[in-house]
């Protein structure tokens, strides 16, 4: 049987929070429920079974919630190679003809290997990212130039290929669900669709934990610092505002430092520098 990857939900030791993702291991179950599963299981049981594995997923919710770190981890676990990203507005930008073209070079290389390895191929994944971008012209009345169109046309023709292709994994991602062109989203295409909302209380701590964690093995946070209490204060806060917090708390603490030192007393001072609790808070100002 096919050993799974050392970092795989399979593993015996297996953390959500070690791949750096908090506050969303039930979706992460759900989703490797849903729509992975059948991607590990043991070599003949899928052919046994009959059935095909999921080829598409979309994942939606408010941005910087952690959308494109689960679509990545989820290669990594299905020890896929590096992920082929690209967002909606950069397949338009391109000249009107060119975007079908585009499209259909994202699935070369997986259609290439498949062709030589059959199911021996390793796992392809593209990531759709701002997918909403390319429906937005689709039977619009707005006048649109009518290329979003096609080249929904084109991905649908694609997705409907991959039926042969085992290889192939199409994540989508999109922060507004209500403008992707439901023919996407059919069975045989994004056919599990996972909504990663805002975290609550307890993922905030666990993101916090994530994004402090360098700082606090480094001794470089000081004692003062509450995680728990700063969870409790970030309410509405996406995970990509609470890096952010962080960032921007240990320039408060840099700052405090630079006042009372020189420029030049700072490159030995900087082994002093704690963040600080105040620090926090005035980022959080
Ligand atoms: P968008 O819709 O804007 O593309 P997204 O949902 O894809 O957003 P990401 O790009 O995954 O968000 O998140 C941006 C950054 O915010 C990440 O690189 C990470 O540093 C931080 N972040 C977001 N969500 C989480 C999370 N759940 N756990 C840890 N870090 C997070």
């Amino acid at each position: 049987a096919k050993k799974p990857p050392p970092n795989s939900i399979l593993t015996p030791n297996f953390k959500f929070a070690d791949m750096g993702i908090g506050g969303l291991d039930e979706e992460f179950g759900a989703i490797f429920r849903r729509a992975f599963a059948s991607r590990v299981f043991p070599p003949g049981l899928v052919e046994k079974l009959g059935i095909q594995h999921v080829k598409g997923i979309l994942l939606y919710g408010p941005p910087g919630t952690g959308k494109t770190l689960m679509a990545r981890q989820i290669g990594k676990m299905l020890n896929a190679r590096e992920p082929k990203i690209v967002n909606g507005p950069e397949i338009l930008n391109k000249f009107v003809g060119q975007s079908e073209e585009n499209i259909r070079k994202l699935f070369a290389d997986a259609e290439k290997e498949y062709k030589e390895k059959g199911d021996e191929s390793g796992l392809h994944i593209i990531i759709f990212d701002e997918l909403d971008a390319i429906c937005k012209q689709r039977g619009s009345s707005q006048g649109g130039t009518g290329v979003g169109d096609s080249v929904v046309n084109q991905l649908l023709s694609k997705m409907d290929g991959v039926d042969q292709l085992n290889n192939i994994l199409l994540i989508g991602m999109t922060n507004r669900l209500d403008m992707i062109d439901e023919a996407l989203l059919r069975p045989g295409r994004l056919e599990v669709h996972m909504e990663i909302s805002l975290p609550d209380e307890k993922g905030r701590l666990q993101i916090l934990n994530i994004h402090t964690s360098k700082m606090r093995t480094n001794g470089v946070m000081d004692h003062d610092v509450d995680l728990a209490e700063l969870a409790a204060l970030t309410k509405n806060f996406s995970g990509a505002e609470i890096g952010g917090l962080v960032k921007s708390a240990t320039s408060f603490a840099f700052n405090r430092h630079v006042k009372v030192g020189t420029m030049a007393g700072i490159s030995e001072d900087v082994e002093n520098i704690r963040v600080n609790r105040n620090d926090f808070l005035n980022a959080l100002e």
